[in-house]
């Protein structure tokens, strides 16, 4: 491709990067490749990989970014987590339309400056780890230099049986709500990543810790700072779904923003009981440090990549056959009306859900 940007100033790039320039990158990555899913017929190396999928499935295909500064701060110097995490949240988009993720491309931009090799190498390691858990074939990408940070851009390819994925669309007035997993702990492991704490490591000396912050506390914000670096995506819970969800969408933007996407999708209205939200202790410890309401941790803050789905019938006996370990909780209702969510507070007062993340707005 031509590229009529700057070019990179090579001075202030990691040596072992500069000498090993972008084919050289490129070659260390297909050298790690190993080929987990089936149909990949041509990998990585040519123009374009040559997939191939069993007759009788449908091609699902989904795109997530994650950008520095927006995303991730490279000063937590947690290279093979965001690998991870690159890959992790497209799987939560196959798992939540309970399909199985096949091949990934990669697109990644790297910055002049302030990046190694080393870390680079991690990135790409945490990456293939996390390829591996999935079975997933890396079948190509793009890299570039980039002005404006570290970019990391992965497509994931998976695959449904035709006519089974499934939908945001489907959710029935009379369906229940549930969701997997607890809320709010990636928003409270970002709170205590800003405040530095690090994974696996005690806090810095500087941050000074409330009196009531005992081990189980710092247990459940390191399993938060966990569940924020290295989200566990809910692929065979997804999967087990698939015969009783009639709707159902992953929690990356928190789910008072999701629950509304999937009320407009399905032309439905929901309501929701506070009391029953499945709150992460994370959070509820962050909360109370921090002054800020867990439960609005819960609703708002993002990234938590749970499942939210619809179902008319429990879904308790085969996610404990097929996801053994999966807690799933009821948490409201589908409404017949308009696409509008509903929340009723532990005093009884219900109002309109608002909020979640929206990147034009950055507000909450
Ligand atoms: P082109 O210029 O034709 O797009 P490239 O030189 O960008 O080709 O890429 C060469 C090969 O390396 C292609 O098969 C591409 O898919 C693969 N590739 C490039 N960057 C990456 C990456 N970051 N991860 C995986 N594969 C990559
Ligand atoms: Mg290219």
């Amino acid at each position: 491709m031509l590229v009529v940007h700057l070019p990179m100033p090579e001075d202030s790039m990691d040596p072992a990067l500069a000498a090993l320039g972008e084919f050289g990158l490129i070659d260390r990555i297909r050298e790690r490749i190993r080929h987990r899913s089936p149909g990949t017929v041509l990998g990585i190396g040519d123009d374009a990989a040559i997939l191939w999928l069993e007759p009788g499935q449908e091609l699902l295909a989904t795109t997530d970014m994650l950008l520095e500064g927006v995303h991730f701060k490279r000063e937590w110097g947690c290279f093979h987590a965001l690998g991870r995490k690159a890959l992790s949240v497209n799987v939560s988009d196959i798992a939540a339309m309970g399909g199985r993720p096949l091949h990934a491309l990669l697109g990644l931009g790297i910055p002049a400056a302030g990046v190694t090799l080393a870390e680079v190498e991690a990135l790409l390691a945490g990456l293939e780890a996390e390829a591996e858990t999935w079975g997933i074939t890396l079948a190509g990408g793009d890299t570039c230099g980039s002005q404006s940070g570290l970019v990391l851009s992965v497509t994931l390819l998976g695959a449904a049986p035709a006519g089974r994925a499934v939908r945001r669309s489907g959710a029935h007035p009379g369906n229940a709500l549930w969701v997997t997993g607890c809320l709010g702990g990636s928003a409270a492991g970002l709170l205590a990543l800003e405040m530095g704490l690090r994974p696996g490591a005690a806090w810095p000396p500087h941050v000074l810790r409330p009196d009531w912050l005992g081990p189980e506390e710092e247990g459940a914000i390191q399993s938060a700072v966990r569940a924020h670096l290295t989200p566990a995506p809910r692929l065979a819970a997804g999967q087990a779904l698939a015969g009783c969800a009639t709707a159902m969408i992953d929690l990356s933007d928190g789910l008072a923003s999701d629950v509304g996407h999937l009320c407009r999708e399905s032309r439905v209205g929901a309501q929701l009981l506070a009391r029953l939200l499945p709150i992460h202790p994370g959070a509820t410890a962050m909360g109370r440090w921090t002054g800020q309401d867990a439960l609005d941790l819960a609703l708002r803050g993002g990234e938590d990549y749970e499942l939210l789905f619809a179902s008319e019938t429990d879904p308790s006996p085969i996610l404990a056959s097929r996801a053994p370990g999966v807690a799933v909780t009821r948490i409201g209702e589908v409404r017949a009306g308009p696409p509008i969510a509903t929340l009723t507070g532990a005093e009884g007062r219900t109002d309109v859900l608002t909020g979640g993340f929206d990147h034009f707005r950055r507000g909450k």
